[in-house]
């Protein structure tokens, strides 16, 4: 690939009009319902992801002290996504305006995945030279000082497709069944793999392939981290279809319940992908792969913050609803959006504070405290199925039932429509139904994949917050305070 091809021909992406723009033309293979894409770009299914990711632009420029900052590299003002953490001031403004464009899209804005890498990635090449007398460290930076004044997306890629979960990665069946390097050469490496649900991979420029687990000597091919542009040869997106997915096709901007935005998850299958050595972060040393897992999902298990601004748009569209439908004043509805708000509080309470209690590493870098981290997003898990509870039932059953749009304006059945499904005296039935069709979209259409199952799964499924809970919850520590007042000999614990 010529240096164009790699990095782009232009400079700086600095609009969301720009953004997109850099993705026209650039010929991937994607396959999406069985069919080659022609242009994700103008995709009805894919546009709302896009513009999704524009949004992280758009905010740069309408919310600059939210959104960009200085870069610890270079001292230039850049995108807040493609920061080096700072400071504990850092972690706490990256929470900021995850939630702030939560507010915004109502859905996965999907650049917290690269984010959370680099800012691994600092650190965990910081410990590699350290101990292999190697230099990544520096082609990290080298790397990321470019990316920053173009202002390029970058995908993370971690998640393999794993095959038997019982057995390692060289002993599964499927050799490739975990991304590994399958040609070394003077110039790089060649890689073959599949990486799954990766979130925005196709709205990115760069992608950086890490291993999802830890390893042992056995797995030194598969201990390879690198970046690869989204357009290199050999790699084949198929996009994952989302609920009620094709309703963006049928026209109409009303029972998609949110037009503009959604999320974007694809699986990845690289075969035989060149990364050159610049780009290559690590390779073979396995020993550090578990430290780079870890400090990942520490950072991205505190992006879930995220949620609090999707459930924000949730409880807001609760509330109109409650008052369209007449009963904004009833004792229980206003108990239900409070039970609501707590809940949401609560996750964005736990994703603050474990970036207060950040704190550096040697390599400059500040990480997120490690236990709140985990237990931010095991309430996440939760809480956001209980909110999506509280707004059906506030919504009713009509948001399950409603006839389409297209029934709305006929010109039969629409007027009778407008006569039964008026609510509140005075209120407009049209802005009824768009407000029960966004209720839909967030908690069981195309926004639910992000606001539930999203919650569930991603940065990792419940029970691997519950083993770093366990790893960081000092029971001894307990058991002596607990001794002490009972005045048990502490000898014994
Ligand atoms: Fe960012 Fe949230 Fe999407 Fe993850 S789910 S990429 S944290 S917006
Ligand atoms: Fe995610």
């Amino acid at each position: 690939m010529s240096e164009m091809d790699i990095w782009g021909d232009y400079e700086t992406l600095n609009s969301g009009e720009a953004y997109i723009d850099s993705l026209r033309g650039r010929e991937l293979d994607v396959y999406l319902f069985g069919e080659l894409v022609e242009e994700p770009v103008d995709h009805p299914v894919i546009r709302p992801s896009i513009n999704a990711m524009a949004a992280t632009y758009d905010l740069a420029e309408s919310e600059e002290e939210v959104a960009t900052v200085s870069s610890s590299l270079s001292g230039a003002r850049i995108n807040r996504f493609l920061h080096i953490m700072n400071s504990q001031d850092d972690l706490v403004k990256k929470a900021q305006m995850q939630k702030r464009l939560g507010q915004e899209t109502g859905t996965c804005f999907q650049r917290c995945v690269g984010l959370d890498a680099i800012n691994a990635l600092h650190s965990v090449t910081f410990d590699i030279d350290e101990a292999h007398g190697t230099t990544y460290h520096q082609r990290l930076l080298a790397f990321l000082k470019k990316v920053q004044v173009k202002n390029q997306v970058i995908g993370g890629a971690m998640t393999d497709a794993k095959g038997d979960r019982s057995k390692a990665p060289h002993q599964q069946e499927e050799q490739d069944i975990y991304l590994r390097v399958t040609k070394r050469t003077d110039e790089g490496v060649y890689v073959s793999g599949a990486k799954c649900h990766q979130t925005g991979c196709i709205n990115s420029h760069w992608l950086i392939v890490m291993p999802t687990l830890r390893l042992t000597q056995h797995d030194k091919d598969y201990a390879i981290v690198g970046a690869i542009p989204v357009t290199a040869k050999g790699i084949t997106y198929i996009y994952g279809r989302q609920s009620c997915d094709t309703r963006a096709m049928e026209g109409g901007h009303i029972d998609t319940g949110n037009s503009e935005f959604s999320g974007q998850e694809a699986m990845i299958i690289f075969e035989n992908v060149f990364i050159p050595n610049e780009f290559i972060f690590m390779n073979g040393e396995y020993e550090f792969a578990s430290s780079l897992v870890e400090r990942f999902t520490t950072y991205h298990r505190c992006s879930y913050i995220c949620k609090t601004g999707v459930g924000d748009v949730l409880i807001g569209a609760s509330a109109e609803i409650a008052d369209m439908n007449g009963v904004s004043s009833a004792s229980h509805i206003k108990d239900k959006l409070v039970e609501m708000a707590h809940l949401n509080e609560t996750i964005r309470s736990n994703a603050l504070a474990s970036a207060y209690e950040g704190a550096p590493h040697k390599s400059g870098v500040w990480m997120n405290d490690e236990l709140l981290a985990n237990v931010c997003k095991h309430n996440v898990t939760r809480f956001p199925y209980e909110i999506s509870r509280l707004a059906q039932d506030l919504a009713g059953g009509i948001m399950v039932t409603l006839p389409s749009e297209k029934d709305l304006t006929h010109n039969k059945v629409g007027p009778l429509l407008k006569k039964y499904l008026q609510g509140r005296e005075g209120g407009d039935v049209t802005d009824r139904v768009r407000i029960l069709r966004l209720l839909e979209n967030m908690t069981l259409g195309r926004n639910a994949v992000g606001y539930l199952t999203e919650s569930l799964h991603g940065a990792g499924s419940p029970q691997a917050q519950r083993i770093q809970i366990a790893k960081g919850m000092k029971i001894n520590e307990k058991r002596k305070f607990a001794r002490k007042l009972a005045k048990v000999n502490e000898a014994d614990v």
